[in-house]
Order: structure tokens, then C-alpha cells, then sequence
């Protein structure tokens, strides 16, 4: 074990002190990837020097998620000791699903779960748990409102022509999810959004109306804090009360921003939430924990209980359900992805939280201002978001996007609501600091100004397709 650790420890020096110079990783066309990298299998080991040697070549040009180049995703930056925690549970190696097999990693667990319903104002009957990614997460929340519709539908499948309602803005989990849970992509209706990006509960309402005078079973509306695009908060508290009025479950998918709980200044973004049902939230985006750490919260445990229990006599040996985790949760064996929250929280408070989440904020800011005062950029964002979506000068988004990728300046992609299509700065990497913002705009721009040649190309094969039309 101890040589792995040196060969880890020399590598991550090296590759730290690499990033500090080059902070994009050389761009490999995928068309090139198996001549530019040794990743071929063979029947043979290798000595430890050839495997640090093909290590450093792998992790060298494996894309830099940490660096001030990369904007291109909802997660970015490291949280040192998020990493610390996560380290640790890979050496652990524990498996959630018991006490017995994780002992006081159960406890870690139901500390941070705890933390979270308490700061929603939930009482002793609320609970949690962890799944790999948010669309697991809205995936669980989706299946206990199904089942909670009709209980019979664990036992005997799904009988009855249910739906869902989701913005048009919401995220891809939700369509996919229905056809998992076998709910169906059809019956998951798109809600449109106002001009902000939030779904319109006015329509959302009268849609409800009309499928339950079709006879179709209404099960779930999801609501969306932090939309992928624009970054928009749905209203929670008006969707509530939709909910409330048809006794639909109601779900907030926070995976994005739901963090903002955190936020004594920006939690109001999620005004309401106490009211739901379920609320999911991805740690590895807003509050910047290694992938992946994703939570859900209900406000009543038992459904959890009631979806995802099943007895099993060869693993449930000891101990109370309360510390067999393994009861509420989608999976079987799970690694604890909650010690890595728990770590940072525990190193840098509540407070230390908030400042993660604010200065997100801040930085968002620096680039809205920034676009704003600047007569080349043309602004498509809406306040309160940590998505800052822009178009500079005529530059078509999609070819400056992949052009900086592949020139290896920047990490950055686009995105499109209603008929505009733009590039989306996300400020989610809050060990950046407002130069980093500022210094992003500077290599877009020298970019542009360098290669305007290819720019003029695009236009021009524009100009074609639009004559030739
Ligand atoms: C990222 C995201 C998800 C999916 O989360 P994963 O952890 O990537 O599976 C779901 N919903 C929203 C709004 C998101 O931004």
C-alpha cells in the first residue's frame, strides 16, 4: 500500500504544479485517442515505473476540472478537504448499507442528512439518504411519489395512466427517470416557463385540470431549483399550493442549486421548500465535494421505508433499521460519499458553507457586470443565477465554444432557451476568484481578435445557407 501512496503522492504534486502553468489539458481529437495513449490492455504486468510513466501520461491529459479554465459544467474547483474526506472513505472502504459493515459512518451520514432537513424546519420525521448523481436522487423522489399515489403499485406494477409535470426547462432525469419508473416519457408533461425560465404555475394548473378530466392519475410535480441552462428557480411556494390543491406529490430538484439552503443571504431563491415532499441537492456542484455527492430529503421517512425497503436476512443482522441505511436506499452495496461533505463541513463550519454558496454568487456578479458594461456582448441571464449566458459580438456560441476547446484556452459550453443559443459561463468554482472571471473574458476576447479568420469562415458558410434559402 505504501508504494501506491508514493506513486499518488508524486503524481498529484506533479500534476498540481502542472495545472498552476497549464491550466487546460492538451486536447486529443477522440478520433486519435488510442495513438496518443498507450490504453491498450495486455496480458502481462507491467513494472511500478512503466505504470507511474503511463499514469502521468493519462492523468496529464485527462481534462482539468479544478483549474481556472474550466467553466464548462455544473462543478468545478477543489475543495481540499472535501477531498481529504473522500479519500479517506475510498481507503475505509466501507459500504453504507448496514451499521454493522460501516459502524460510525453510519452516524456521519445521519449527521449531515440531519443538518440538512433541520435547515428546512422539518421535524424527527424527516430523513434522507445518498445516491450517486441527482438523476438517482430525482429518480427516488419520483418512485415514492408514484408509490405513494397507490400503494399497491410496488406489488403489482404500475395500473393506473399516471403523469408528472416539470418545466420545459427542467433537467433531462425527468422524462428518463418515467420511463424507468414506468410512468412513461409521454406523460411527463413539459410545463412552459416565463421569460425568466420559470415553469408557469398558472398553466402548470390548468394542465393538471385537463389530464384529470382525460381520467390520467397526476403523481408528481417537480420543481426546479437552478434549471440547467439559465440557472432559474422555479417558485416553489406557488407550486405548492397546486399541489396541495390536487394532492400531487412534490418534489424540488435542487441538484444544481439547492445548496442555496445553506445561504442565510440566497436561501430565499427556495422559498417554500418546507412545503414539499422531497428535495434533492448535489453537493459535488454548489458546495464543490469531489463527484459524487448527491442527497435527498423527505419530509416524512416512511415513504422511503415503504419504496425502497426489502427484507433481507443475509445482510440485515444486527441493529436497529434506524442505522441499517440500506433500507432507504435505491442501491445495495454504496460507498459513503457522505464523509467527504462531512469533512468539509465539519473543517469549515456552516458559515464556511455559506461563503462557498455566496461567493458563487459574487462571482456571478463580476461576470454579469462585466457583460452588462460591455457594448460587444449581448446578455440573455437573469439575475440570481450562477449560469451567465452571453453572446460576443456575431460569434456563433456553439464554434467559439469547441474552437477554445480545441485550441486548449477554455472550458466553457452553450446552451439555448427559446430561440437564442449562447455560450453559459458558469461561476460555480468558488476558489475562483473575480480576476479569474475577469481574465476569462480577456482570453475569450484575444481569441476571437487572433483567429478571426475562422470566425469570418463561419459567417460566411452562414450567409450561404441563409441566400440559399
Ligand atoms: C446536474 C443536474 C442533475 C443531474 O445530476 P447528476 O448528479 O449529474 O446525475 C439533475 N438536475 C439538475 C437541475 C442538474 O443540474
Amino acid at each position: 500500500m505504501e508504494k501506491a501512496l508514493e506513486i499518488f503522492d508524486r503524481l498529484v504534486g506533479d500534476l498540481l504544479a502542472d495545472e498552476a502553468e497549464q491550466p487546460v489539458a492538451e486536447y486529443i481529437p477522440s478520433a486519435k485517442l488510442y495513438d496518443r495513449l498507450d490504453l491498450k490492455l495486455q496480458e502481462d504486468g507491467i513494472t511500478a515505473a512503466e505504470l507511474e510513466a503511463s499514469l502521468k501520461d493519462l492523468i496529464f491529459t485527462t481534462p482539468r476540472t479544478a483549474t481556472n479554465a474550466f467553466f464548462n459544467q455544473l462543478f468545478g474547483g477543489r475543495q481540499d478537504k472535501a477531498i481529504l474526506g473522500d479519500l479517506l472513505s475510498v481507503i475505509l472502504n466501507n459500504s453504507m448499507y448496514t451499521y454493522k459493515a460501516a459502524g460510525p459512518q453510519i452516524g456521519v451520514e445521519k449527521a449531515v442528512l440531519r443538518e440538512i432537513c433541520d435547515r428546512i424546519g422539518w421535524d424527527a420525521a424527516s430523513d434522507g439518504t445518498l445516491a450517486p448523481g441527482g438523476s438517482m436522487t430525482n429518480f427516488m423522489g419520483m418512485l415514492m411519489a408514484r408509490d405513494a399515489y397507490n400503494e399497491t403499485t410496488r406489488h403489482v406494477g404500475v395500473h393506473h395512466r399516471m403523469t408528472v409535470y416539470t418545466s420545459a426547462e427542467s433537467h433531462y432525469s425527468t422524462p428518463k427517470n418515467a420511463a424507468f419508473a414506468g410512468i412513461g416519457r409521454d406523460n411527463v408533461r413539459k410545463i412552459a416557463t416565463d421569460a425568466k425560465g420559470r415553469m408557469d404555475t398558472a398553466i402548470l394548473r390548468e394542465t393538471i385540470e385537463t389530464d384529470i378530466a382525460n381520467g390520467l392519475h397526476p403523481v408528481l410535480i417537480n420543481c426546479t431549483a437552478g434549471t440547467t441552462v439559465l440557472g432559474a428557480f422555479d417558485d416553489i411556494r406557488a407550486a405548492s399550493v397546486v399541489a396541495k390543491a390536487f394532492n400531487i406529490w412534490l418534489h424540488v430538484d435542487g441538484a444544481y442549486c439547492g445548496s442555496v439552503i445553506l445561504s442565510e443571504k440566497y436561501k430565499h431563491l427556495i422559498d417554500g421548500v418546507e412545503e414539499v415532499d422531497s428535495f434533492t441537492l448535489n453537493a459535488h456542484k454548489m458546495l464543490g465535494t469531489p463527484l459524487g455527492c448527491s442527497l435527498i430529503v423527505v419530509k416524512d421517512k416512511q415513504h422511503l421505508y415503504d419504496s425502497f425497503s426489502n427484507d433481507a436476512s443475509y445482510l440485515y443482522q444486527t441493529d436497529h433499521d434506524d442505522f441499517n441505511l440500506g433500507k432507504m436506499s435505491l442501491q445495495c452495496g454504496r460507498r459513503n460519499d457522505a464523509l467527504k461533505l462531512w469533512v468539509l463541513w465539519k473543517s469549515v463550519g456552516t458559515k464556511g458553507l455559506e461563503a462557498i454558496v455566496d461567493k458563487q454568487f459574487a462571482l456571478a456578479d463580476v461576470a454579469r457586470d462585466y457583460i452588462r458594461n460591455h457594448p460587444d456582448y449581448t446578455d440573455y441571464s437573469v439575475d440570481d443565477s450562477v449560469s451567465i449566458c452571453f453572446n460576443y459580438k456575431d460569434v456563433p456560441a456553439e464554434k467559439l465554444c469547441t474552437l477554445l476547446y480545441e485550441k486548449s484556452e477554455l472550458l466553457v459550453g452553450y446552451g439555448s432557451f427559446g430561440l437564442d443559443t449562447f455560450i453559459r459561463l458558469v461561476t460555480i468554482n468558488a476558489t475562483n476568484e473575480a480576476d479569474d472571471i475577469l481574465k476569462f473574458f480577456d482570453t475569450l476576447e484575444a481569441f476571437v481578435a487572433k483567429h478571426a479568420d475562422l470566425f469570418q469562415a463561419q459567417q460566411t458558410e452562414l450567409e450561404i445557407t441563409q441566400n440559399s434559402s
